[in-house]
C-alpha cells in the first residue's frame, strides 16, 4: 500500500505507543485512524469516516481540537491512555508539517481541573516485589506528594491491598511479575473496578539520579528497593506528562508503625470514607466530620480518618487545637471565612509547573495568597501548640501578590492566545502596540468617513472578516459610482466588496499590532508564571498548613454542631465512654430518638463484652459506635458522647454485617472465617475486636462451637478488647472475670415488645425473631403457628419438629455409610462426592444466597 507522507509520519508516531490511543493533530482536528478510530467511534458515538482519496479506505474519526479535553477526559475516564501528537513549528511552513507526541494522558496522570475532583486525591502506584519484600510507591501529580511503603512478613500482601484500598488509585503500575498477582487481580475487580493497569518491564535505569533530582536528603528512602521502586514510578510520569515535574518534591514513608491499621473490610463496614450503597461519600463518618472550606483541606480530612495515629501526645495536640477553636467561635468563623476565597492551591501550582496554567489559574492564585495575611492575623492570638506553629510557618507573598496585581487584568479569558490577560500600564511595549491598535480604529472610522464623502456612497462602510481582511463593502446600487482605485474582491448576493492601496497598508500594520501584543501578552505571561514558580515550595507548604487549619476548624464545627465532647487520652489500655452515640445513626434518627449507651472495656474486669440480644434491637449500632468513638478519638477528633477516656488501640478489626464478597465465588461462611482467621492471626492485645454473630453462616451447632471456641481463643491467648453480639444464648455461661454479658433491655407488655436500645448488664433470655418477623410483615398466620412451635419446643413436646432437627443433624453421616456400598447406589465418583457434599448441607439454616453458592460451587465440580 502506497502511503502518504503523512501517514507515514502517523503509523512511526503510533508505532512509538502501540498501547495508546493516539490523536493525532490536523489543523482543527485530532485525528484518529484504524483500530484507534473504530474503537474511539464505539466509545464516544462519533462518526468513523474514511481518509478521503485514499482507496484503501483507512478508518478514520476525529474531534475539533477546542472540544478535545471533554473526549480525552471521558477516555481515560474508561481506562484508555491517550497520546497526543502536535504540530510543531509553523503549520503554514511549506512541506509536511513537522508533529511530536508532547504527552500522554493516563488515569493515574491527568490533570486536566474537569477530569479531577475537587475533594480527592488522584492517585497513581507502583507495586514491586524483590524476594520477600513488597515495596509500594505512589504519587499524586496532582497535588505534588509521593510517598512509598514497604511490607514484610506473612501479612504483607493483605497490608498492600488495605494500602491500595486506601489510596483507591484509578492506575496501577506493577514491575516485572509479582507472585500475588491473582490475588491483586481479584482484589481490584472487586473493590476497585475500574483501576487499569500497566505493566513495567524492569526498574529504572536511573535510580539515584531521580531520588536526588526531586527529594531533599532528609526524605530519601534507604533501602535500594524503595528508591527502585520510587524511581521507577518517577521515570514513568517523566515519560508520561512529558514535562518538568520539580513540585513532586515531598515523599513520605508511609510508616504502618505509626498508625492505627483500619483493613479495608472494618473501612468499608464501618463507613468511614466511602458508604457501602455506592462508594460515595455520603453518610459516611466523612461526611459527618467535614465542614473544611478548602479542597485540600477535605482531601487531607480523608487522610486522617484513613490514618489515625497512635501516640497519645500527637492525639492531643490535634485535640488542643480542636478545643481551642470549640471554644473560641470567633476564631473558628474568622478562619473558616479566610478560608472560603482560598482556591485548590496544589493543584493550581501544579498546574503552573506543568506550564497548563492560564490567567484566570493567575487570578485564582493572587484572590488565595491575598487571603494569608488575614489568615495569619486571625492566628495570631491562638494558644495551642498546633495552630501556632501554622501561624509560624504559613507566609504571606506579598510581592507576588503585587506583581500579579500590576500585570493580570481581573477578569481574563481562558484562552492565552487571545490577548487581553495583561493589564495596561504594566508593560511599555505593550502599551505602544496597543495604542497603536487603538488609534487604528479611529483611523479606520476616519477612513470610512472620508471615502463616503469621496465617493458620495451612503450605504458604504469598511468590515472585517477572516478571510478576506479589511474590505470596503458598497451595496449594488452604489457601484456605478465606485472609483476606480477600488479593486473588487468578493461579489456578495446585494453587495460588491473592494480593496483599496490605502486600507491594505492600513490592514498590515493594525494585523502586526494585533500579532505583536497577542505575542507580547503570552511572553509577559509565560514570564510571570516563571517568576511564580521560583515560590512553588514555599507556596506548597504555606497551602500544606492551611489544610490543617481548616481541617482541625472543621473537627471544631462538627464538634460544636454535633455537640460531642473531648475524649480523655489515656495509656492504661481502657475504653470508657459514657452516654455515647453513634454519630451517623444519631444524625438519620429524627427527634432525638438516639437512646446514648455506656462502655468499658479494659484488660482487667472486661477485656470482652458479651451481648445477647433479639436481632434489631441495636446490638451492631452498638458495637460499632464504640469503634466509631474510638477511631474519632485517634484522628484528633471530639466524639459524640458525654464523657469519653480513651486509650488507643493499634487495630481496628471488624466482623459484622452481610458481607458482598460472594462475587469472588467464595461462600458467605467461608468469607466469613477467612475473616475470623485473619483476626485470630494479626489481632494484639492492643487491638479492639468486633465480632457479630460469628457462625452464623453454618449449623447450629457448628456455629455456636465455632462462636464459643473463639471466644476462649480471644481470652486466653490474644486478650484484645473484644465486643462480641450473638443470638446464641448458650454462649452467656462463658461469664467469668474477664468475659462479661451485657444485653440489650426489652420491655414487654402482653404480645408487644419494645426494643429499648439500651445495653445493660445481663443476658437475654428470649430471642424475640418471631416479634420482629411480625414487624416485618410475614403474614399473622406465619407467626402464629411459629409460636405454637415455639412453645411446645419450649414445653419439650413438638416431638415431630424435634425429631426433623434431629434427623438434620444426623444426616451428616450417612455417606459414609454409602461410601461402605459404592456400587450399589453411586455410578460414579462425581456422583458420590456430589452426594456427599449435598448431605453434609444444613438446608434447615441455610439462606437462600447460601444455597445458591453451594449449587454454584457443585455445578463448577461437575
Ligand atoms: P441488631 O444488630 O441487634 O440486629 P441494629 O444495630 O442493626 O440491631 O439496630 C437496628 C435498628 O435499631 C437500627 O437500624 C437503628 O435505627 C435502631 N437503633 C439501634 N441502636 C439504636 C439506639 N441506640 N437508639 C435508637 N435507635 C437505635
Amino acid at each position: 500500500m502506497e502511503l502518504t507522507p503523512m501517514m507515514q509520519q502517523y503509523l512511526a508516531a503510533k508505532e512509538q505507543h502501540p498501547d495508546d490511543i493516539l490523536f493525532f493533530r490536523l489543523g482543527d482536528f485530532y485525528e484518529m485512524f484504524f483500530d484507534d478510530a473504530r474503537l474511539v467511534s464505539k466509545e464516544l458515538g462519533l462518526t468513523l469516516t474514511s481518509r478521503s482519496g485514499n482507496k484503501d479506505k483507512t478508518p478514520m474519526c476525529g474531534v475539533p481540537y477546542h472540544a478535545a479535553e471533554t473526549y480525552i477526559n471521558k477516555l481515560v475516564g474508561r481506562g484508555y491512555k491517550v497520546a497526543i501528537a502536535e504540530q510543531i513549528g509553523d503549520p503554514k511552513a511549506k512541506g509536511l508539517t513537522k508533529r511530536e507526541i508532547i504527552k500522554i494522558i493516563t488515569p493515574g496522570t491527568v490533570l486536566s481541573e474537569s477530569a479531577l475532583k475537587d475533594a480527592q486525591n488522584n492517585y497513581i502506584a507502583l507495586v514491586y516485589e524483590k524476594q520477600e519484600d513488597i515495596v509500594l510507591a505512589g504519587a499524586d501529580i496532582s497535588t505534588g506528594e509521593c510517598f512509598y511503603g514497604m511490607y514484610r512478613g506473612g501479612n504483607r500482601v493483605q497490608m498492600l491491598l488495605d494500602e491500595l484500598y486506601r489510596l483507591a488509585m484509578p492506575e496501577l503500575l506493577v514491575v516485572g511479575s509479582l507472585s500475588f498477582l491473582p490475588a491483586l487481580r481479584d482484589f481490584t475487580n472487586l473493590r476497585l473496578p475500574g483501576c487499569s493497569y500497566t505493566n513495567i518491564d524492569e526498574i529504572s535505569s536511573h535510580v539515584d539520579d531521580r531520588i536526588v533530582q526531586h527529594f531533599d536528603a532528609s526524605m530519601r528512602p534507604q533501602s535500594q528497593e524503595a528508591k527502585e521502586a520510587v524511581a521507577t514510578l518517577l521515570d514513568y510520569l517523566h515519560d508520561t506528562v512529558m514535562t518538568d515535574l520539580t513540585h513532586l518534591n515531598r515523599l513520605t514513608y508511609l510508616d504502618a508503625s505509626e498508625n492505627l491499621v483500619v483493613d479495608t473490610y472494618t473501612l468499608r463496614n464501618l463507613e468511614i470514607t466511602r458508604n457501602l450503597r455506592d462508594g460515595g461519600k455520603k453518610n459516611t463518618l466523612l461526611d459527618v466530620l467535614d465542614f473544611t472550606e478548602t479542597a485540600m483541606g477535605s482531601r487531607l480530612l480523608k487522610k486522617w480518618l484513613e490514618y489515625p495515629l497512635l501516640d497519645v501526645l500527637a492525639i492531643n495536640r490535634r485535640l488542643d487545637a480542636v478545643e481551642e477553636l470549640t471554644k473560641n467561635f470567633a476564631l473558628r468563623e474568622g478562619l473558616r471565612k479566610d478560608c472560603q476565597e482560598i482556591h485548590d492551591f496544589e493543584r493550581l501550582l501544579t498546574r503552573i509547573e506543568v506550564g497548563t496554567a492560564n490567567a484566570r489559574d493567575l487570578i485564582a492564585l493572587k484572590i488565595s495568597l491575598k487571603c494569608l495575611p488575614g489568615l495569619r492575623t486571625h492566628l495570631k492570638e491562638v494558644k495551642s501548640l498546633m495552630l501556632s506553629q501554622c501561624q509560624k510557618r504559613i507566609q504571606s507573598f506579598d510581592e507576588l501578590v503585587d506583581l500579579l496585581t500590576r500585570s493580570i487584568v481581573d477578569e481574563p479569558g481562558i484562552s492565552l492566545r487571545d490577548g487581553g490577560i495583561i493589564k495596561n500600564g504594566y508593560n511599555e511595549e505593550l502599551d505602544e502596540y496597543r495604542r497603536v491598535a487603538h488609534d487604528s480604529k479611529t483611523m479606520l472610522q476616519e477612513m470610512e468617513e472620508r471615502e463616503r464623502e469621496a465617493t458620495g456612497i451612503k450605504s458604504l462602510k469598511i468590515g472585517y472578516n477572516k478571510v478576506f481582511g479589511y474590505y470596503i463593502e458598497v451595496r449594488h446600487s452604489g457601484t456605478n459610482l465606485v472609483p476606480e482605485r477600488y479593486i473588487r474582491k468578493q461579489t456578495l448576493a446585494n453587495a460588491e466588496r473592494y480593496i483599496t492601496e490605502e486600507l491594505k497598508a492600513f490592514e498590515t500594520k493594525i494585523l502586526g499590532a494585533h500579532e505583536k501584543i497577542v505575542a507580547i501578552e503570552y511572553n509577559l505571561f509565560t514570564e510571570i508564571r516563571e517568576q511564580i514558580k521560583q515560590s512553588l515550595a514555599a507556596i506548597q507548604s504555606t497551602a500544606h498548613e492551611i489544610a490543617v487549619v481548616d481541617v482541625l476548624a472543621s473537627l471544631a464545627e462538627a464538634a460544636s454542631n454535633g455537640n460531642y465532647v473531648r475524649p480523655r487520652m489515656t495509656t492504661d489500655g481502657e475504653i470508657s465512654i459514657k452516654d455515647g452515640r453513634h454519630p451517623l445513626v444519631e444524625r438519620i434518627l429524627t427527634r432525638d430518638l438516639f437512646v446514648p449507651n455506656d462502655a468499658r472495656l479494659n484488660h482487667e474486669d472486661c477485656e470482652i463484652m458479651l451481648i445477647t440480644g433479639p436481632n434489631m434491637a441495636g446490638k451492631s449500632t452498638y458495637m460499632r459506635q464504640v469503634a466509631l468513638l474510638t477511631l474519632m478519638a485517634q484522628i484528633g477528633s471530639f466524639v459524640p458522647a458525654r464523657e469519653a477516656a480513651i486509650s488507643p488501640v493499634d487495630r481496628i478489626f471488624t466482623r459484622i454485617g452481610a458481607s458482598d464478597d460472594l462475587v469472588s465465588g467464595q461462600s458467605t461462611f467461608m468469607v466469613e472465617m477467612n475473616e475470623v482467621a485473619q483476626i485470630l492471626k494479626y489481632a494484639t492485645r492492643n487491638s479492639l475486636v468486633i465480632l457479630d454473630e460469628i457462625g452464623r453462616g453454618t449449623s447450629t451447632f457448628d456455629g455456636m462451637s465455632i462462636a464459643r471456641s473463639v471466644i476462649e481463643y480471644m481470652e486466653q491467648k490474644i486478650h484484645a478488647k473484644t465486643l462480641f453480639a450473638t443470638h446464641y444464648h448458650e454462649l452467656t455461661d462463658l461469664e467469668d472475670d474477664k468475659i462479661r454479658n451485657y444485653c440489650v433491655a426489652v420491655k414487654e407488655r402482653g404480645t408487644q415488645v419494645a426494643f429499648l436500645r439500651r445495653i445493660v448488664p445481663g443476658a437475654a433470655d428470649k430471642s424475640y425473631g418471631i416479634h420482629v418477623a411480625r414487624l416485618a410483615g410475614l403474614p399473622k398466620a406465619v407467626t402464629r403457628r411459629a409460636e405454637e412451635i415455639l412453645s411446645e419446643l419450649e414445653n419439650g413436646s413438638g416431638e415431630s419438629v424435634r425429631g426433623a432437627e434431629k434427623q438434620n443433624i444426623e444426616g451428616k453421616t450417612p455417606a459414609s455409610e454409602m461410601e461402605k456400598q459404592p456400587g450399589d447406589m453411586m455410578p460414579s465418583l462425581f456422583a458420590s462426592s456430589l452426594s456427599e457434599t449435598l448431605l453434609s448441607l444444613d438446608v434447615m439454616t441455610m439462606t437462600p444466597i447460601e444455597a445458591m453458592n453451594e449449587l454454584y460451587k457443585l455445578q463448577a465440580q461437575a
